[in-house]
């Protein structure tokens, strides 16, 4: 059996470690093309071996085509005087995502129309983009809009939106057998931390931690501009996507909220059954979500053709939480210990996924005689014999070819830890073995 968890000093090193990373990655302005998302794709390309694509503009991607590239150079709002009062510099969010280039000077009710702000956070900055229809505009806090004076206002939007190209970055850790599991998260937010730096960051260290382990399955890692990104890498991989048998998108694991697992559209898939087990016994409260054709690249993994059976782990979820597109979404607002815990349950999940076998109980005529094995004394005593008798018992009496750990798991209504802990002790007690592994559950 494979050990896959982190103990509590690795978890906290680890926690620290994305949340450093999420500082470095924060100032880059990214999009769904363009320099910023590859200077990210360098940043992950350093703690990772990710291999980069670059699609060209035009390219057909099923009903859509890759865009034009964009790139800032600078983008601003002055005043009759020539002070900056709109500063792409300062925050990257007050720019449109998108903008066509522009250089022109408004009166204030005509600069109005191209501002976005927030009213019910007035100090807040929203994040707006627009990257299928060609526009300008910038992004305030409602107090500044409030506070803007009459006067004539110069707008410099100065990017470039050309023939280029989409980038994204994949790794790809083997397994054992030719299965895959695929984790995707995406890289086209600005400066904006739980949505979706955070799960930049948690797919970086999880790649980190599977590398080099002998895996049953192998971990493919998608960091991929959202919808297009995951459009372009399902057009341009459909033959291989029936090796995926369970799959996560990876987003908003930084806050303090309470997890919430999105099912796949299968809804009973293994993966939305591990990530229910593993949530059930380790939190005490946590939100379980059916499918919805919303949300994140989970839309296109789940679209009919596909009907891959990807979930979606996260703690506050997408437009859930209130800081959700916001200039709050910032390095307050992620935490290295939420980070930390997002790990633990990703990892307490893959390692689910990894040890979820079918066993077959060598002496099913009456239970075996537990006492002369020493398999008794062992119950409760020492840290790392983390079974009870119950679980012996409940693995015993299901190993009957028929049921998976996890099946028994859930029938015993017991943590998969334990189980997979009676497991192994009863393997080496001679009492099991494991039958061939095929697809099981
Ligand atoms: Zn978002």
């Amino acid at each position: 059996m494979i050990e896959l968890l982190q103990d509590e000093t690795g978890l906290r090193s680890s926690g620290q470690w994305m949340y450093e990373l999420i500082e470095e990655l924060f100032p880059i302005c990214r999009s769904i093309t363009g320099n910023g998302v590859r200077q990210t794709l360098e940043i992950i390309g350093r703690n990772i071996p990710l291999e980069r694509h670059e699609v060209p503009t035009g390219t057909p991607v099923f009903d859509w085509t890759i865009p034009k590239e964009w790139n800032v150079t600078d983008a601003y709002v002055a005043n009759s005087r020539g002070e900056r009062v709109i500063d792409f510099r300062r925050n990257n969010l007050h720019l449109l995502n998108y903008s066509i280039p522009v250089d022109t000077t408004l009166s204030l009710a005509e600069l109005k129309k191209h501002l976005h702000t927030l009213p019910e956070h007035p100090d807040w900055i929203p994040y707006r983009t627009s990257y299928y229809r060609e526009n300008w505009g910038f992004c305030i806090s409602h107090r500044q809009l409030e506070s803007l004076p009459e006067d004539r206002y110069r707008v410099v939007i100065d990017t470039t939106l050309e023939e280029g190209a989409l980038s994204y970055g994949e790794y790809f850790i083997p397994g054992e057998t030719e299965q895959e599991v695929l984790l995707s998260c995406h890289i086209c937010h600005p400066s904006l931390c739980n949505d979706n730096l955070s799960g930049i960051a948690l797919m970086t260290r999880l790649a980190q931690l599977l590398r080099g382990k002998r895996l049953r399955y192998g971990y493919r890692f998608l960091f991929i501009p959202g919808t297009i990104g995951s459009i372009t890498w399902l057009a341009r991989n459909e033959a291989s996507t029936p090796r995926i048998r369970h799959g996560l998108v990876v987003v908003c694991v930084g806050d303090e909220g309470a997890f919430t697992y999105k099912r796949s559209r299968r809804g009973n898939a293994v993966i939305d059954r591990a990530a229910e087990q593993i949530l059930r016994h380790e939190r005490d409260t946590f939100r379980l979500v059916d499918f919805y054709p919303y949300g994140y690249d989970e839309r296109q993994y789940c679209s009919p053709g596909f009907d891959l059976p990807v979930g979606s782990l996260s703690r506050s979820s997408h437009g859930s939480y209130p800081e959700y597109h916001t200039s709050a979404d910032n390095l307050d607002l992620v935490k290295p210990h939420c980070l930390a815990e997002s790990l633990d349950i990703y990892l307490q999940v893959i390692d689910l996924l990894e040890n979820d076998a079918v066993y077959l109980n060598q002496n099913p005529k009456c239970e075996p005689q537990l006492g002369k094995r020493g398999l008794y004394r062992a119950i409760g005593a020492t840290a790392g014999h983390d079974f009870d008798e119950m679980a012996l018992l409940w693995v015993l009496n299901l190993t009957d070819g028929e049921h998976s750990l996890l099946s028994i798991a859930e029938r015993a209504d017991m943590p998969f830890r334990k189980i997979k802990a009676a497991a192994r002790a009863l393997v080496d007690a001679g009492l099991l073995k494991p039958l061939p592994q095929e697809e099981s559950s």
